[in-house]
């Protein structure tokens, strides 16, 4: 059994949709906690750091577009095993496909909506979690 934290996003389609209070309560009622919370409005600069892994790829600038296109919720969610749990919870990145039961699956839109329009984001290993928290909580 381990305690973790890993960051999760409201991303500005779900804080915009009025759905941030929904998404976090999901995670909340799951049993991990909030141990940060802010609204952000990302700058690019910010979004090349936490998206490093994308830079280069041809959905980075519509990614980039979106992210800076409202406000972002961030938090830091602590758990046990939390970061591979809140994955699960947010389901697969695509919302079409995404399983009902996920945030993504759930609140994602099928029509006229992009794949970067998918609502939460979610640390993908410890590592990147130390990274991210680094980058959003400074
Ligand atoms: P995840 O958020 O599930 O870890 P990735 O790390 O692969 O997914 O991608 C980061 C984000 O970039 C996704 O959440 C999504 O918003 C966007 N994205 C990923 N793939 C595409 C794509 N093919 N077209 C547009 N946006 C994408
Ligand atoms: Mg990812």
């Amino acid at each position: 059994m381990s305690v973790e934290r890993t960051l999760v996003l409201v991303k500005p389609d779900g804080v915009t949709r009025g759905l941030t209070g929904s998404i976090l309560s999901r995670i909340e009622a799951k049993g991990y906690t909030i141990a940060e919370l802010k609204q952000v409005h990302a700058t690019r600069e910010l979004l090349e750091e936490h998206y490093a892994e994308h830079v280069g790829k041809p959905f980075f600038e519509p990614l980039v577009e979106f992210m800076l296109s409202g406000p972002i919720v961030a938090a830091v969610f602590e758990g046990q095993r939390v970061i591979e749990g809140f994955r699960s919870l947010a389901g697969t990145t695509e919302p079409t496909t995404a399983a009902p039961g996920t945030i993504r699956g759930d609140f994602g839109r099928d029509w006229g909506a992009k794949v970067q329009q998918n609502l939460v984001h979610g640390s993908d290993s410890a590592e990147s979690a130390v990274r991210e928290i680094g980058i959003w909580f400074a």
